[in-house]
């Protein structure tokens, strides 16, 4: 099935908000095995819009509209598909029921333009909205089939994650659906994974490989269509494995959690502890570990060591090192080494992990902006310490050095460095 997505609202072309439902729509969709070809935006205007609705018809067999279901004059996304498909419209007693009690418990006169939103094109079936007033539509006409959605995102996601996913499910008899498993890389950038997949990105037919990229995140979706899970994973694993003997090193997770999540796992899994030591993060790696729930098990605390006094003070890190003649600064190898050494030995931990660079906007010591070192000392084993030389605003290498000094912790937790 091939849809077409129909934001309706001069608001959007007059960019006072942002096209989120196209997003969600095209999202959810897909997730549903629906192709989506294109997406429209169209103002608040009754000639255009029946315009809009005969183009999308002669190029999709779904149009999706989003917006104009409310009160007010210029909501008549409702009006112009009934007048595209030559029909009347109907009450919806139970809608409108509720409105008047609505009105009724608020003590205030019925306004009577807020029947409107009790109307349904004649044929559809009711799609219900639980988080506001007007009535969603749902039908099908000549083969074509339309879903009238409302436009704040609050009534639009509810009623399409309930009835109208269900009605588009029936509609499709269930007879297949997209299945896909999510795989999430660290410690390697867009483009890097991309090499190492290259050739299957471009050969994929199915299962589909389709990579992803967040600030600090990597992910690759692998999807197909089938019957029920076992034909899924049958069709998808062959896939799957190779990526995994290309990415052993980066392949952290089979399933969509932030990397986070895993090394707390694998800390519960190995009863072994981590502390933090950080300077530029301020707290990033703390913050993004206890995210998680469970992390109080494995996680004993942090300092932001983020002057030189403090980084003395609290992660034991020589005078010398950060003042003096021969000292090599705050931002060294040699600080991030001490660093986690020191925070380890305080909170007898298992693990410390210590950030220490400069994350911009100007140079710091006579240190480019991001230069950082990452510190990973371990019970029993020798520190280990990364120079990292990112690029990018300062929330961008302070997150992705957080995630930087966690997959270190993943690589020993792994017994992969
Ligand atoms: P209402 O009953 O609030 O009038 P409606 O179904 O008529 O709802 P619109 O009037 O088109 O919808 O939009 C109402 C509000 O919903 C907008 O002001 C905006 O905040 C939000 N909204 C509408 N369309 C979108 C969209 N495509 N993406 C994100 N938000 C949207
Ligand atoms: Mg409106």
């Amino acid at each position: 099935m091939r849809a077409e997505i129909i934001a309706v609202g001069t608001e959007l072309l007059l960019g006072q908000i942002v096209n989120t439902n196209a997003q969600y729509l095209s999202r959810g969709l897909a997730e549903l095995g629906i192709d989506v070809y294109y997406q429209t935006v169209v103002g608040d205007n009754k000639e255009r819009l029946i315009g809009a609705i005969g183009i999308a018809r002669g190029r999709a067999d779904l149009l999706v509209f989003t917006g104009g279901l409310g009160p007010t004059l210029d909501d008549l996304t409702r009006d112009a598909l009934a007048e595209y498909l030559g029909r009347g419209t109907i009450l919806h007693e139970p809608t409108m029921n509720k409105i008047w009690s609505l009105f009724t418990a608020r003590g205030g006169a019925f306004v009577e333009s807020n029947r409107k939103q009790a109307l349904m094109v004649e044929g559809a079936i009711p799609l219900r909205n639980d988080t506001g007033l007007a009535i969603g539509n749902a039908l099908s006409v000549d083969g074509t089939h339309y879903l009238l959605l409302p436009g704040p995102p609050r009534e639009m996601k509810p009623m399409f994650d309930n009835d109208a996913s269900a009605w588009l499910k029936e509609l499709m008899g269930e007879t297949f659906s997209l299945h896909s498993v999510m795989l999430k890389f660290a410690g390697i950038g867009e483009s890097g994974l991309e090499d190492l997949l290259i050739d299957l990105i471009r050969e994929q037919q199915d299962p589909t490989i389709a990579p992803y990229a967040k600030e600090g995140e990597v992910a690759v979706r692998v999807s197909t269509k089938a019957a029920d899970s076992e034909e899924a994973s049958r069709k998808l694993e062959p896939a799957i494995m190779e990526i995994r003997k290309r990415t052993a090193a980066h392949l952290y997770a089979e399933e969509d959690v932030p990397i986070e999540a895993t090394i707390v796992r694998l800390l519960t899994e190995q009863q072994r502890t981590v502390t933090l030591a950080e300077s530029c993060t301020g707290g990033m790696v703390s913050q993004l570990l206890t995210t998680v729930p469970g992390s109080s098990v494995v996680f004993l605390g942090g300092a932001v060591t983020y002057s030189n006094p403090m980084k003395i003070q609290l992660a034991s890190v020589p005078a010398e090192l950060l003042e003096g003649p021969d000292a090599t600064g705050a931002i060294s190898a040699e600080s991030a080494v001490a660093m986690a050494e020191g925070m380890r030995r305080l909170a007898d931990s298992d693990f410390a992990l210590s950030i220490t660079g400069n994350a911009g906007p100007a140079a710091a010591e006579g240190k480019p902006v991001g230069l950082v070192y990452v510190g990973l000392a371990e019970r029993g084993r020798e520190t280990r310490v990364e120079t990292l030389q990112l690029s990018g605003d300062r929330e961008g290498i302070r997150l992705r050095s957080s995630k930087r000094a966690l997959y270190l912790l993943w690589l020993s937790l792994t017994g992969r460095g």
